[in-house]
Formats: C-alpha cells, sequence, structure tokens
C-alpha cells in the first residue's frame, strides 16, 4: 500500500483528497503546512508521493518541494503540484524541481486520482529489488505481482484471485501449451475430472473477456488447453 503525503491549506479540498485517496486504498497523511508536513516526513520517513499546494501560508509547495529534493532520502520522492495558476506551471515542471506532474486548481477528483495512479505505477518502489520480475509487460498488457493488479490500455482490470493466477501462470510461460490438467493442478491444486476441465474453460473465457483486446492473445489448443501467445499482436 503506497503513502502519499498531502499539504494543502484549503481545508475542503485536503479533505477531499484525503477521502478519495483512502477509498483508493492508500495510505494517507494530510497537512495544512509545508512545515508541518517536512516534520512529520523527518519523523515518518519519505512517502511514496507527495501532492502539495503551491501557495501556502508560511512555507511554499515549491519550498518544501526543495527541500525533499535536497535530502537524501527524500531526493526521489515523485511530487504532484497543485496549482492555483496555471502560470506557476513553467516553475514548478521546470528541470530543476523535477515535479513529476501537476494539476491546476479547480480540477477533477477522478482526473487526479489516476495522475496518482499514474505516477505510482512509474515510480519504483522504494525496497524493490533491482532485478525484479514482479512486473511483466505484454504489448498494452501489464501486470504487477507484488501490488496483485493488472491493467491493459492504462485501464485497471479487475480479476479475481483465480484469474490473476490463471492470467499469471499463461504469461509466464508464454508461446508455450498448458493443459487443462496442468492449469487444474497449478492454479486450482486440485486432480482433473471432466466437471473441473470445465472450470478451466469458464475462468478462460471470462478471463479473456476482462482482458479485451489483449484477450485474444490467450489461444486455445484444441483438445489440449490453452496458450498464451508468444508476442504481441502488432498495432
Ligand atoms: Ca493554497
Amino acid at each position: 500500500m503506497a503513502t502519499i503525503l498531502i499539504i494543502e491549506d484549503e481545508e475542503d479540498l485536503l479533505t477531499t483528497l484525503e477521502y478519495n485517496l483512502k477509498q483508493e486504498g492508500y495510505r494517507v497523511y494530510a497537512f495544512s503546512s509545508g512545515e508541518e508536513g517536512l516534520e512529520w516526513v523527518a519523523r515518518e520517513g519519505p512517502p511514496d508521493l507527495a501532492l502539495l499546494d503551491i501557495m501556502l501560508p508560511g512555507m511554499s509547495g515549491i519550498d518544501v518541494c526543495h527541500r525533499l529534493r535536497n535530502s537524501e532520502p527524500t531526493r526521489t520522492v515523485p511530487v504532484l503540484f497543485l496549482s492555483a495558476k496555471s502560470e506557476d506551471i513553467d516553475r514548478v515542471v521546470g528541470f530543476e524541481l523535477g515535479a513529476d506532474d501537476y494539476v491546476v486548481k479547480p480540477f477533477n477528483v477522478r482526473e487526479l486520482m489516476l495522475r496518482v495512479r499514474a505516477i505510482l505505477r512509474r515510480s519504483v518502489p522504494r525496497h524493490a529489488q533491482p532485478q525484479d520480475d514482479s512486473l511483466t509487460l505484454f504489448g498494452t498488457l501489464k501486470m504487477d505481482r507484488r501490488r496483485h493488479q493488472v491493467w491493459v490500455a492504462e485501464q485497471e482490470i479487475f480479476l479475481t484471485s483465480m484469474e490473476f493466477k490463471l492470467l499469471d501462470l499463461l504469461l509466464s510461460n508464454r508461446g508455450r501449451v498448458q493443459s487443462r490438467d496442468v492449469l487444474l493442478t497449478k492454479v486450482w491444486n486440485v486432480q482433473n475430472t471432466t466437471i473441473q476441465t470445465r472450470t478451466v474453460d469458464v475462468h478462460v473465457k471470462r478471463l479473456r473477456e476482462k482482458l479485451g483486446s489483449i484477450g485474444e492473445a490467450i489461444e486455445t489448443v484444441r483438445n489440449i488447453g490453452y496458450r498464451f501467445r508468444e508476442y504481441p499482436a502488432a498495432e
């Protein structure tokens, strides 16, 4: 679960953001001044993302960003600025500050949630190993095993745990046929019976539907089982 720090002095907006981010499953720490926010960081360590309002009563969001960038543990924390004026944008997206993104107020909360997700997705988890096989890309499909999330063309696909295991197995064995028996043993941990073999078919059908255009990559191998195509279709 990602930790998000918000610093915003407009109380209503702060409450709205805190509520919506919590709904998305993030751990959220909300403050109305830069000083309080930095105090929290000093105490608790770097968050996975900081949402910073620019115009704050004491130190500005830009000052907060500078402070994060100039301290080793927080140097790479992604920052998304919340700006009241589009003129500020030139300042925050400059190389000097290296903001990851910004939104201009008033903004659509839904859209902000998508931006947050996008930033967290592309930022390397702080404790990740350099050689990390938890992430698989296949055409527009992206599978993150650690977070148990799947996306097709940037849209998150919600899979049941069985569907996730099934996709994981097929995707990890791209180009190789997986018989229904093997799938039953590895995904369902059961031995073959006629009824259970049909279970595999039903799950594959549903998985294909959920994956949309990528679903075609799961090929039926007659009388045997299924195979995930080795390479994505050309776009
Ligand atoms: Ca403000």
